[in-house]
C-alpha cells in the first residue's frame, strides 16, 4: 500500500480570535431618546444628538449598561464597576461626529470564558478577555443614486456591546460553536436578538497559524463583517489554507484587515498595518464614568434566569432525557415558561415532556405556531395528559378531537369537555362486547383460522371493533376482551 503524503496544512495549527458585535435590543439608543428600531424609513430615528449638531450632548441610556452586565455574568467576567467611554476618532460620511463613542482600556466587562460542547462530545473554555460598550455607525448608500451617496443615520448610535475573546480558537468548528453558543445567549437573555441576516450579530475572525507542537503565535490576519456561521467557517479554512500556503512557500504573513468575499469564498487585502488607523482615543469628556454600585449589580445578579447549559444539565439529571430533548427545552424559553406552568398539574412529568417534544410540536409545526401563540392553556394540557394516562380517553382522540374542541371552548374543564363530546373511552363492557360478537359473527373463516393458529388475524378483529367503537376504546383492554371471547 502506498503511503499517503501528508497534507502541508496538517503540519500547521489554526490560532484565532473572534471580536463579536452585538447590537442590543433596547428601545432607544445609547446616547439619546431615538428610536433604535430596525427598518424604519431613511433618517426617521433621528434628532440632534444622532445628527450631531453643535451643542448636542450624550446621556447615557441605562437599559444599555444592565444588558452588557446580564451577557458579561453569563460570559463568567468579572464586572467593572468603574469605567469609562473613550473617543475613537476618525472621519467618514456617516459618522457625523467624527468620533465614535466606545470603550478603550476600561471596559465594562473582563475576563470571562464560555465552555462550548464540539462535535466530538470534548467541552472547551473559550477565554473572554473583555466586552466593552459603544455606538454603532450610520450607514452610507452608494448605490441609489449617480452623483450622490446617500447617508441614514438611522444606526447611528445604536447600542453595540463587543465581545472579543482570547486566541484560544483551533479551528472553524470551534468558532462557529462558539458564535452559536453566543447567539443562543444573547437571546436567552433578552439583550439582542440575534439575527445575524439583519446585522444584529456579526463577527471579525484573527486568524494566524503556527507548526503543530509550538507555542508562540503567529502574525495574525483580521477578516472583517462576517455576517454567518457558514461564511464565519469558510473565511476561516480558506484563511488557515491560504497562510499555510505562503508559509510553506517561503513567504511572510503581512499584519492586514482583510474582506471576505462571500460569493467566491475568498479573503482579500483591505488594508496592512502600515496603513492602519491611528485613533488617538482619549476620554470622553462629555460623559461622566460608570459607576456601577454594589446594590445595582446585586440586583441585576438575582434577576438572571438560569443559563441554557444549567437549565439542560438539570432537566437530562432529573427527568432522565436526552440531551436533544433537554435542547428543546432549555433554548425554547416559552416552552420552558409553558412547561413549568403545567407541572403542577399533571400526574406524570415525564409523559408532559413525551407531550411537548411529541404530539404538542407536531400541532404547532402544522399550525405553523409557535408555543407562545397555542390556544391550549399549560394547565388544559397537563388535565388531557392525565386523562390519557389514566386511560380515560385514547392518545388519538385527546390529540385530534379534544384538544382542537378545547382550543375554542374554554368555558369546560377538559374532563368536562371530553364527556360533553362524548369522547371517553367506553369501559362499559356489555357495550364492547356487543361490538366483539357483532366482529366475531361477521368473520367466521378468520374466527376459524385464528383457532387453527393463525394468530395474526387478531389485529384485523381489534381494528373493526375500535371502528364500531369509534376510536374511544382502550386497545390493550379491548385485545384482552377479544382474546377472552376467542378462548
Ligand atoms: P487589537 O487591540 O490590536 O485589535 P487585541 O489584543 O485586542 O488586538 O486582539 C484582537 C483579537 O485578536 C482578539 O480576539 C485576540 O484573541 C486575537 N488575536 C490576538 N493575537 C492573535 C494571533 N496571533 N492569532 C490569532 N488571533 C489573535
Ligand atoms: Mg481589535
Amino acid at each position: 500500500m502506498p503511503l499517503q503524503e501528508k497534507s502541508p496544512q496538517s503540519s500547521f495549527e489554526l490560532v484565532s480570535g473572534l471580536e463579536i458585535h452585538v447590537q442590543l435590543n433596547t428601545n432607544t439608543k445609547i446616547f439619546s431618546a431615538d428610536s433604535a428600531s430596525f427598518g424604519a424609513l431613511p433618517n426617521q430615528n433621528i434628532s440632534a444628538v444622532s445628527l450631531a449638531l453643535p451643542g448636542a450632548l450624550p446621556k447615557l441610556n441605562k437599559e444599555v449598561v444592565a444588558k452588557a452586565i446580564r451577557i458579561g455574568l453569563a460570559l463568567n467576567c468579572s464586572i467593572n464597576q468603574i469605567n469609562h467611554f473613550d473617543r475613537k476618532n476618525y472621519f467618514y460620511a456617516d459618522l457625523p461626529k467624527g468620533y465614535q463613542i466606545t470603550q478603550d482600556n476600561q471596559p465594562i466587562c473582563v475576563n470571562g470564558y464560555l465552555e462550548i460542547q464540539l462535535s466530538n462530545g470534548s467541552t472547551k473554555k473559550i477565554g473572554i478577555n473583555r466586552i466593552h460598550l459603544e455606538e454603532d455607525a450610520g450607514k452610507s448608500i452608494h448605490d441609489q443614486d449617480d452623483n450622490y451617496s446617500l447617508v441614514d443615520l438611522n444606526r447611528a448610535g445604536v447600542p453595540l456591546i463587543e465581545i472579543v475573546t482570547e486566541p484560544d480558537i483551533r479551528s472553524s468548528e470551534e468558532a462557529s460553536v462558539l458564535l452559536s453558543e453566543i447567539r443562543k445567549l444573547v437571546r436567552h437573555l433578552n439583550v439582542s436578538d440575534g439575527n445575524m441576516e439583519e446585522g444584529s450579530l456579526r463577527c471579525d475572525a484573527n486568524i494566524s497559524i503556527r507548526p503543530q507542537g509550538t507555542s508562540e503565535f503567529g502574525t495574525r490576519c483580521e477578516v472583517k463583517n462576517l455576517n454567518s456561521m457558514r461564511n464565519v467557517r469558510r473565511a476561516m479554512d480558506f484563511e488557515f489554507g491560504r497562510q499555510v500556503e505562503v508559509i510553506t512557500g517561503g513567504g511572510k504573513i503581512i499584519q492586514s484587515t482583510l474582506n471576505f468575499d462571500a460569493d467566491k469564498g475568498t479573503t482579500s487585502p483591505m488594508r496592512t498595518k502600515e496603513e492602519a488607523n491611528d485613533y488617538r482615543y482619549f476620554a470622553d469628556p462629555d460623559l461622566q464614568p460608570i459607576q456601577i454600585s454594589d446594590s445595582w449589580l446585586a440586583k441585576i445578579k438575582s434577576a438572571m434566569p438560569a443559563l441554557p447549559n444549567e437549565i439542560s444539565k438539570q432537566m437530562i439529571t432529573e427527568f432522565g432525557i436526552s440531551k436533544a430533548d433537554a435542547a428543546l427545552f432549555a433554548e425554547d424559553l416559552d416552552l420552558l415558561a409553558y412547561f413549568n406552568q403545567a407541572l403542577p398539574v399533571v400526574n406524570t412529568k415525564k409523559s408532559l415532556i413525551n407531550w411537548l417534544i411529541g404530539p404538542v410540536r407536531a400541532i404547532l409545526n402544522e399550525k405553523g405556531i409557535a408555543i407562545a401563540d397555542y390556544k391550549i392553556t399549560p394547565a388544559h394540557l397537563a388535565e388531557a395528559i392525565n386523562l390519557v394516562d389514566d386511560k380515560k380517553i385514547t392518545q388519538q382522540i385527546a390529540t385530534q378531537q379534544l384538544l382542537p374542541a378545547a382550543e375554542t371552548e374554554k368555558s369546560k374543564s377538559i374532563a368536562e369537555l371530553a364527556q360533553a363530546l362524548n369522547l371517553l373511552i367506553t369501559d362499559n363492557g356489555a357495550e364492547l362486547g356487543g361490538f366483539i360478537d357483532e366482529v366475531l359473527n361477521k368473520y367466521p373463516q378468520q374466527v376459524d383460522a385464528y383457532k387453527k393458529g393463525k394468530k395474526g388475524v387478531l389485529g384485523l378483529f381489534v381494528g373493526d371493533v375500535m371502528k364500531l367503537a369509534k376510536g374511544k376504546a382502550d386497545a390493550k383492554k379491548l385485545n384482552e376482551l377479544i382474546l377472552e371471547k376467542l378462548k
